[in-house]
């Protein structure tokens, strides 16, 4: 049986280091708004090439947070334009209509699956593009989107499944994290992530440091000081076990998205079958493979033949966020009168191989199943 991934293999090789860690801080006494925690975040926002990293609750609550601190900065209003790529995680939906702002489903690239950024649905409402680097990614296009944010237009990354990726600047003189490419950024440390925790977590990045301190207010109940609350905010902190553990994870951050390549680079050589389209990777970016993903016109068929030969895989994802059920009829989703075609025949046709855990044998073992298909 090759597993899609199991989270046993993922933690084994530093298990009893994060015992350790989790001990140490259980034992502390101190579990909130902790050294840990800030010691996380420095060395998360220097990852990122950010200024300023604030650690919080999950992927989701750090792309409402972002949005909540922009409204609360007046830089976005109730009802505002938001662009999000059809082809995401649905959490990238909920943030803007969790937040009261207009979510304006935009469609993907055939080749990258990312968002197609010569089709943008801008309009005079358009205050934001949430540019989601899918899969690890880098939706990134630096000539457009800095002329978008020349007009006010603020561009926030979803880096939750891109943490150590990498973009070109414009002219391709060099390139620079992903999360640093923007205004502000999510991160997600989602277990099955890259840099997974133990439970649930995430980040917002940015340079810009009012948003910092707005979103660590409001993540602490709208409050900077005790008992006194500036905001309506939320409880959106993180614990100081998962930052402890997640500092260890940090120091991996290389060395994964290194084993992560190897696999995906020996899928690129050993697939073969013409029916097969691999990924596209824009030029000057550096893909963390969160996901390897491709695309067969007969994907159901695929997945349960190689299941038949006991090779998990899985599908990112089997529903375009615009279709889901919570969508239909909400008047906080815009969607183009003719579909959204390109995301909603990727929902049919995608399948994620498995690259996290997996030996170069393994790997072999797969590409020769797809190729006998
Ligand atoms: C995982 C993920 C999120 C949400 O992160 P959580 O930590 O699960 O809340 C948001 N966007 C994308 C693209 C994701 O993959």
């Amino acid at each position: 049986m090759i597993r899609f991934q199991d989270l046993r293999d993922t933690n084994a090789p530093r298990i009893d280091e994060y015992v350790a860690a989790a001990e140490r801080v259980l034992r502390s006494g101190r579990y909130l708004n902790g050294p840990e925690t800030a010691a996380f975040e420095e060395e998360l926002a220097r990852t990122a090439g950010c200024s300023c990293a604030v650690a919080v609750s999950t992927g989701l609550d750090a792309l409402r947070l972002i949005l909540r601190a922009y409204m609360e900065m007046g830089r976005l209003t109730p009802g505002d334009e938001v662009i999000v790529p059809a082809n995401t995680f649905i959490a990238t939906f909920l943030a803007v209509t969790d937040c009261g702002l207009t979510a304006v489903a935009a469609d993907v690239d055939e080749e990258t699956f990312c968002l197609d950024m010569r089709r943008l649905p801008l309009s005079e409402k358009t205050r934001a593009v949430i540019p989601v680097h899918l899969y690890g990614n880098p939706c990134w296009d630096a000539d457009l989107f800095s002329d978008l944010r020349r007009r006010g237009i603020l561009v926030i990354e979803d880096n939750a499944q891109a943490l150590g990726g990498q973009a070109a600047e414009a002219g391709f003189h060099g390139s620079r994290s992903t999360g640093s490419l923007g205004d502000a950024a999510a991160v997600s440390f989602y277990p099955a992530k890259n840099i997974g925790a133990f439970g649930d977590a995430g980040a917002v990045l940015t340079s810009d440091a009012t948003l910092a301190a707005t979103v660590r207010t409001l993540a602490n109940y709208g409050s900077h000081e005790r008992y006194r609350h500036m905001l309506r905010g939320y409880n959106c902190r993180i614990d100081e076990v998962q930052a402890a553990l997640l500092r260890l994870k940090l120091d991996d951050l290389e060395a994964v998205n290194r084993r992560r390549a190897a696999n995906a680079a020996l899928y690129d050589t050993l697939v073969t079958n013409p029916d097969v389209v691999r990924p596209r990777i824009l030029p000057g970016c550096v893909q963390t493979w969160h996901q390897y993903v491709v695309r067969h016109p007969r994907r159901d068929l695929l997945r349960s033949a190689l299941l038949g030969k006991g090779v998990e895989t899985e599908i990112h994802y089997p529903v375009a966020c615009h279709l889901q059920p919570c969508y239909a009829g909400h008047p906080g989703l815009r969607v183009p009168r003719e579909g959204l075609p390109v995301a909603e025949r990727l929902a049919g046709e995608v399948l994620s191989l498995p690259v996290a855990n997996v030996s170069e044998e393994e790997v072999g073992t797969v590409a020769a199943l797809i190729n006998e298909f």
